[in-house]
């Protein structure tokens, strides 16, 4: 199988050609069609993360091996079954859930893999959709996309459940009242359209990029923010009507989280769910004076994939703006995530 592979972090791809597995037990042999490219992919190809108070996490100290193909926001076609896989046949359209656990401890047992502590995620340890195929572990991580547009169904197996778990933690919402959302990448667009599929009508994006004001506010957003103001947190509360209540920071560095922290009213919520990294001051008295609750969410299971999959071919959830490029162009769709020059998802399509 081909494949566009991290060979040195923060080096450009490149193309390798290594053995195409046959799938044993339970596993599942899929030709990718559709990868979309995350902010996670970055990362991974930068290889840390910024942990705050000056640290940083490396990949190679999580004992992630290169090369690897990133990519985990999969769609494709089943080409072969091992002797145990059930439920799928040659010729299948599947979209593939990447957050593997350890299908062993209580966690696995539950449906919640994304919750494992032994996680190996297609794209991260596993080789992942920049590659012309991806082996599945089980097939149980399969789910059928249902007539959904395979380039939008695609971002559901990352974006989607992770938009979707954000919201849950939200907990009940007026439909009119106030949610902020920072970031208008893939997962912002995301969590406008699984809002607006929920009823929410007063929805609040914070960009840094200008330019993607117009395509946020036809998606359905009531109001768009230039994150780069002096007065964001003020700016947060007059379009809110007062102090929210509801937020998502799908950024989350330290601008990013102060600012929508500050902007929260009593019993408010902050769900954090970028790896933008740095830290977050908490005052703790005024924690009491105004009681709020900031969670960290980390993507969804399988069942929620399911779910999305459901919302979507209800009509409900409309599709975010997708970018089709070539696997082929994959170092492009990675250079133009880094310059934060995506409106909605950047989708690898191979023919
Ligand atoms: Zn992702
Ligand atoms: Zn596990």
């Amino acid at each position: 199988m081909q494949m566009w592979a991290v060979v040195e972090n923060g080096q450009p791809l490149e193309p390798l050609e290594v053995a195409t597995p046959i799938p044993m037990g339970t596993e599942v042999l899929i030709k990718v069609t559709h990868c979309g490219v995350c902010h996670s992919d970055l990362h991974f190809w930068e290889g840390e993360y910024n942990l705050g108070y000056g640290k940083r996490l490396s990949l190679a100290d999580r004992g992630v091996q290169l090369p690897r193909a990133p990519g985990h926001e999969i769609v494709g076609t089943v080409v072969a079954v091992g002797p145990d896989a059930e439920g799928v046949e040659v010729g299948d359209q599947r979209i593939v859930f990447p957050w593997i656990g350890c299908g062993q401890c209580d966690r696995c047992r539950a449906g919640d893999d994304n919750m494992c502590t032994k996680l190996a995620v297609i794209g991260v340890v596993r080789h992942g959709g920049f590659s012309s195929h991806v082996l599945v572990p089980h097939w149980r991580y399969l789910v059928d996309p249902e007539g959904v547009d395979p380039a939008v169904a695609a971002t559901y197996a990352c974006s989607g459940i992770t938009v979707l778990a954000a919201i849950r933690k939200l907990g009940r919402i007026d439909p009119d009242s106030a949610v902020l959302l920072i970031g208008a990448g893939g997962l912002g667009h995301s969590a406008v359209a699984m809002l607006r599929a929920h009823g929410h009508r007063h929805i609040i994006v914070v960009d840094a990029d200008d330019s993607k004001r117009r395509s946020v506010l036809k998606a359905g957003a009531a109001t768009f923010i230039d994150g780069k103001r002096d007065d964001l947190v003020e700016e947060i509360n007059r379009a809110a009507g007062g102090p929210v209540l509801h937020a998502i920071d799908f950024v989350n560095n330290t601008t990013t989280a102060n600012a929508a922290f500050n902007s929260l009213g009593r019993g408010g919520t902050l769900v954090l769910i970028g790896l933008g990294g740095g830290e977050l001051d908490v005052p703790l008295a005024s924690m009491v004076f105004t009681p709020r609750t900031v969670i960290g969410s980390s993507t969804g299971t399988v069942q929620d994939l399911r779910e999305v999959v459901k919302l979507a071919k209800s009509g409900k959830l409309l599709p975010i703006p997708i970018h089709p490029m070539s696997r082929d162009d994959a170092n492009d769709a990675l250079e133009l995530l880094r310059k934060g020059a995506v409106d909605g998802r950047i989708v690898l399509e191979t023919k």
